[in-house]
Parts: structure tokens; C-alpha cells; sequence
């Protein structure tokens, strides 16, 4: 998309500020905060289904979010795989056998946490998201984050970080730390996708320690 057509389509959904303007007159859209008339998980889910974009002709299902809707741990992953496509649900594949077992080793499971992606639709060829995808969905996870109102948000992963948090860092500098979104109430944590653990096992106790972290500021 167009950051022309990009810019009208935040437009029309609502954008109530333009935050800053570059020298040049380019609008940033990463400082467009757009406010989505939406009050429930049934109608964010119904559009976010309605949303235009040609990824969702590639797709089988749309994976909005599974899990406890009123839990305090809120995990934030990337986009579908060909098994989250297949299934419409979030972290149903390799990666997420993985994610169940990193739960179980701090006491959690699926059902004492939601789970949702940054990109609704499976990317095709499973590529990473651009960043224009992600400009255009990053409004409706703000408002899936804000309908949940856990009290912790885990970005899985590097994609999933520099997405919610606007930055060019990479996870090995925003991992392991608190961090605050602007429009976000909860405290931000980012640590490895479990893809990643999957290539690396040598990190997993890394994120265990990062999963530790998570619950003990969860039970606080
Ligand atoms: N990877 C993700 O980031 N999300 C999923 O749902 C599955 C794999």
C-alpha cells in the first residue's frame, strides 16, 4: 500500500492526532494515533475481518486471539503460520508446542493467559510483515490490548516489539526490560519468539528467566 492510500485509510477510520511532521512535510505514521469506535472483542473481531488488504486472499482463517479474555498476561506474537492459517488459532504449531512448554515451567497455561498476533492473516510464504501491514493492523492491537486490559503485555519476538513499540531496536536490546507504549496501560516486556528458542535452544533459559520476571510482576 501506498503511504498515500495508507495515510487516507487511517484517516477514515478516525485519526484524532497528528503528532509530528518531518522537514520535508512527510507525515509519520507511526505518530498517527487513530481512535477506533469499537467496544468489544465481537466487533473489533468482525473489523479486523473487514479490513482490506491482499494478504487475507492468500490466507485459509483469520486469527484474531484465543485464551482467558480477562487475564493480567497479554502475549503479542508476529503474524499466523501455515498451522494458525489451517486453524485460526494463535500459536497452534511448532512454535506454539514450544510456547505451552515455557508457560508450564513458570505455572501458566493457556488458560490464564490471551494470546493474539500483530497481523491477523498469515503473511504469504510466511515472510516477515512490512512495515505499511503493520502501520495498518497496529491500531486494532492497541484496541485488542485495550478491550483485554491485562496488566502485562510479552512481545514474542522482534517483529512483534518494534511493531507495538515504534522502534528500530532489536529484541537483543529491548528484551528483558520493562518498557511503557504510549496509548498502552499495561507495562511492556519483550523476550524471544519461540521460533527463535527453536533455532537457538541455547537461549531458552534465558527466556525462562524473562518468564519468571513476567509472572512474579503479574502476582504483585
Ligand atoms: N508465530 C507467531 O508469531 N504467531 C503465531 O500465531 C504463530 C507463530
Amino acid at each position: 500500500m501506498l503511504k498515500t492510500q495508507l495515510l487516507q485509510w487511517l484517516i477514515d477510520v478516525g485519526v484524532s492526532d497528528i503528532v509530528s511532521e518531518t522537514s520535508d512535510n512527510i507525515i509519520e505514521e507511526k505518530e498517527i494515533i487513530p481512535q477506533l469506535n469499537i467496544s468489544t472483542l465481537v466487533e473489533l473481531r468482525q473489523v479486523v475481518a473487514n479490513v482490506d488488504i491482499p494478504m487475507k486472499d492468500c490466507a485459509i482463517n483469520m486469527v484474531f486471539g484465543t485464551g482467558n479474555e480477562n487475564a493480567d498476561i497479554l502475549l503479542l506474537g508476529e503474524a499466523p503460520g501455515a498451522e494458525e492459517d489451517k486453524q485460526g488459532l494463535p500459536f497452534v504449531g511448532k512454535s506454539g508446542q514450544l510456547l505451552d512448554k515455557v508457560l508450564e515451567s513458570v505455572g501458566l497455561d493457556r488458560t490464564k493467559v490471551y494470546i493474539t498476533n500483530i497481523l491477523p492473516w498469515r503473511p504469504p510464504g510466511n515472510r516477515t510483515p512490512t512495515n505499511d501491514e503493520i502501520l495498518l493492523f497496529r491500531p486494532y492491537v492497541l484496541k485488542h490490548i485495550e478491550l483485554i486490559n491485562p496488566k502485562i503485555v510479552v512481545c514474542l519476538g522482534g517483529t512483534a516489539a518494534k511493531a507495538l513499540l515504534q522502534t528500530t531496536e532489536g529484541i537483543m536490546k529491548l528484551r528483558g526490560r520493562w518498557l511503557t507504549v504510549n496509548g498502552i496501560n499495561a507495562k511492556v516486556f519483550a523476550t524471544f519468539h519461540p521460533a527463535y528458542l527453536l533455532r537457538s535452544p541455547g537461549q531458552k533459559r534465558e527466556a525462562w528467566r524473562d518468564f519468571l520476571t513476567i509472572t512474579s510482576e503479574a502476582t504483585r
